[in-house]
């Protein structure tokens, strides 16, 4: 058994911990995944990391070596003090009882970011799988100040998230990704990596964060409200699940407007490129 499954079976006993299934609490054991996050996250003392659930504290012991500062954000207040006692002694160390999604992270980036000594910020998580997408979603809509986003997800979001926008696994969670940034598939993770062992596959993406978004949108919330329109029917043909949705359109304008950009007036939305989102939304 490894030291990491050790130390984490020692902690638990310790502090009398049984995972929480509704946090989404399934601990890392595997040295090997926790290595891979850390390297490939290739973190300087010029970097502020912002981990997401760190449980117990075994990714935060590695980041906390490497990384100029690491602020945690942990919703389970049994974790806050173990990760106290576990950390008091690190300068670089702060933490956050708080749900991730109440969060200002952009307040806390800006802070950190007057001191000068921290150029960079990233993100580093093993999330909690129950709230996988509102987190992402809130990480990418908020336009952080943030270069990359590391983190462990289960795999069937992990292939949504990494697919290029009109192929096979994509949903519109898709474009939202692409739009913003540039995403990778690091590592896929078995179940008993964890303990307790999660019901599905996991897997560590990296998002590397634009400059600037991919391509030129005119309107960014009528070409979203369009993508989520179109992926809420995904059975129906474009053309149905626009009329049918909030956007207010007649069939009869978005058949022209499909025709004007020679696209099939039968095509389904979830094989469109996100250019062709964005020229439909354009003339809407
Ligand atoms: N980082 C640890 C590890 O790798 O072993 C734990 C990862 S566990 C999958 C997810 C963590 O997220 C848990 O510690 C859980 O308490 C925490 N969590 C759940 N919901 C949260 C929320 N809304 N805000 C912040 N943390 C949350």
């Amino acid at each position: 058994m490894s030291k990491i499954y050790e130390e984490t079976k020692f902690l638990m006993k310790k502090y009398g911990i049984t995972a929480n299934k509704k946090l989404g609490q399934n601990f890392l054991i595997d040295d090997n995944v926790i290595e891979k996050i850390v390297d490939t996250s290739n973190i300087t003392n010029e970097d502020l990391i912002i981990e997401i659930g760190p449980g117990l504290g075994t990714l935060t012991k590695e980041l906390l070596e490497k990384a100029g500062k690491v602020i945690c954000i942990e919703l389970d207040n049994r974790m806050i003090t173990i990760l106290k006692d576990r950390f008091f002694m690190y300068k670089n160390f702060e933490i956050i009882n708080e749900d991730v999604l109440k969060v200002d992270l952009n307040r806390i980036i800006k802070e950190n970011k007057v001191s000068g000594q921290i150029k960079n910020v990233k993100i580093v998580a093993n999330l909690p799988y129950y709230i996988t997408t509102p987190i992402i979603m809130k990480l990418l809509e908020e336009r952080l100040d943030i270069e990359s986003i590391t983190v462990m997800i289960q795999k069937e979001v992990a292939d949504r998230l990494t697919e290029i926008p009109g192929g096979k696994n994509g949903g519109a969670i898709t474009y939202t990704v692409y739009y913003y940034a540039e995403a990778k598939e690091l590592l896929t993770v078995p179940n008993n990596s964890f303990i307790p062992e999660p019901e599905v596959e996991s897997e560590v993406i990296r998002l590397e964060l634009r400059k600037k978004p991919v391509i030129e949108v005119t309107d960014e919330v009528k070409f979203f409200t369009l993508i989520k329109a179109s992926f809420m029917q995904r059975r129906k043909t474009l053309l149905n699940a626009i009329s049918n949705s909030t956007l207010n359109i007649s069939k009869e304008k978005i058949e022209q407007i499909l025709k004007d950009l020679n696209i099939d007036t039968k095509v389904r939305g979830e094989t469109l490129t996100i250019e062709q989102f964005a020229e439909i939304a354009k003339k809407i």
